[in-house]
């Protein structure tokens, strides 16, 4: 088997891996200015897909002329056609509405822990719960007869995003299955996540006590699995809160998905809890003794710079960003720097600036303990991939050394016979 990184190898985002010359798993695109896609585009016989993230999805309407059949979960499905809706609106795409249809209709709905048999190849591939959002799959890649070799033997997990924690969405990814490689994600490999009780004890705390004081509190938020997340640990606790932007719609879109979420009643609750901002009220929000959860989560757009700009000047208020803050976006620069640019001049932040990470991630130890799993199960070789330089090389030279296995972590572009 011969697998391709076309994307997401020592970087985060455009994540696409070519097996052989036949199957896809994930093409996703980097947001940079302007937007990154995989390296090559390939015309494969089918097309698998972890979850309905842009950096795993954002490219996938750009495959339609060749009309693969794609497989993936019921919510990867609609969360992919929503970013495809997105990216059209926003004119950052190199695909048209057809596309977008051609990708419905090409779509194949699976669910996990179901083997099936992608097109015309010959590979097994079954996903597996991968806990990161809803609908997120590990895949499983088994057999696959290359160049008419009778060396069907091998098998390759690709982990796509995975959480080895239990959050208030969602239950931590199921145990890998046995597979010969293991292509791992290692975005948090060098960190070790607060404890989830008393990061959101301390979030909640720390939100509270400004709305005490009569502040506003303004919480970017993603708008898939971490709107939610939020609102759910905001209604738990009691606070009032307001919710705004995209991930209102990815609300709605996963209540219709009950099985795929941890606790679909509490997700109700929370669902109820959270009074909805309509786009011509926004003036109407602040100074209510809420706190107003909203898109986006690095405050790159969506209505959150909106509440800011209203905001930013009093330190009795507060913004609390909710997750990792990329390089070069205006959530890093605020959190860095205590800047933001409003109505088109940079400005000093008089509001607070806070950091909860409710991160989706497997951090370092979850990561390891997650690997020393496979490896019981009969791994042989760990390749690392999704995260910088610095994650991708650490974990590999971990394996080599704690596991004893065969492993590396390999460049956009390069090829790896297994
Ligand atoms: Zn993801």
């Amino acid at each position: 088997m011969r697998l391709t990184f076309l994307g997401g190898a020592r970087e985060v985002g455009r994540s696409a891996m070519l097996v052989n010359d036949d199957l896809l798993v994930d093409f996703g695109v980097k947001t940079a200015n302007p937007t990154l896609y995989p390296v090559s585009s390939p015309s494969p016989d089918a097309v698998v897909v972890s979850h309905g993230h842009l950096d795993h999805v954002g490219a996938l309407p750009t495959l339609m002329d060749g009309f693969p059949p794609v497989y993936g979960t019921p919510p990867t499905r609609e969360l992919s056609r929503r970013l495809g809706e997105d990216s059209l609106k926003l004119g950052t795409r190199r695909f048209q509405r057809e596309d977008l249809l051609r990708l419905s209709q090409a779509w194949e709905d699976t669910g996990y822990e179901e083997t099936f048999v992608p097109g015309i190849t010959d590979y097994e591939v079954t996903l597996t719960d991968a806990g990161h959002i809803p609908g997120s799959a590990s895949v499983l890649v088994e057999g696959g007869d290359q160049d008419g070799e009778a060396d069907g033997g091998e098998s390759v997990l690709y982990t796509g995003d995975i959480n080895t924690t239990p959050t208030r969405l969602l239950d931590p990814t199921v145990s890998p299955p046995p597979a010969d490689t293991v292509v791992v994600e290692s975005t948090y490999f060098d960190h070790e996540h607060t404890d989830r009780g008393e990061l959101e004890r301390r979030f909640v705390d720390s939100v509270r006590e400004t709305l005490y004081e009569g502040g506003d509190v303004i919480v970017p938020v993603f708008a898939i699995g971490r709107t939610q997340e939020i609102l759910m640990v905001l209604e738990a606790h009691d606070v009032p809160c307001y919710v705004d932007g995209m991930g209102v719609d990815v609300l709605r879109t996963l209540r219709h998905h009950p099985e795929y979420v941890r606790d679909p009643d509490a997700l109700k609750r929370a669902a109820n809890h959270a009074r909805e901002v309509k786009p011509s009220r926004r003036d109407d929000v602040l100074g209510q003794g809420r706190a107003i959860v909203t898109t986006s989560g690095m405050l790159s757009g969506g209505p959150a710079m909106k509440y800011i700009k209203d905001i930013y000047d009093h330190p009795g208020n507060k913004i609390c960003l909710t997750g990792y803050q990329v390089e070069g976006t205006p959530g890093r620069t605020a959190l860095d720097e205590g800047r933001a640019e409003i109505d088109g001049t940079v400005l000093p932040l008089s509001a607070q600036v806070e950091m909860h990470d409710f991160s989706a991630h497997a951090d370092g130890p979850g990561l390891r303990e997650y690997l020393r799993e496979a490896v019981d199960a009969g791994a042989e070789r760990v390749l690392a991939v999704h995260g910088d330089e610095h994650n991708t090389t650490a974990l590999a030279e971990w394996a080599r050394d704690e596991l004893g296995v065969e492993a590396g972590a390999p460049h956009v572009g390069e090829e790896v016979q297994i």
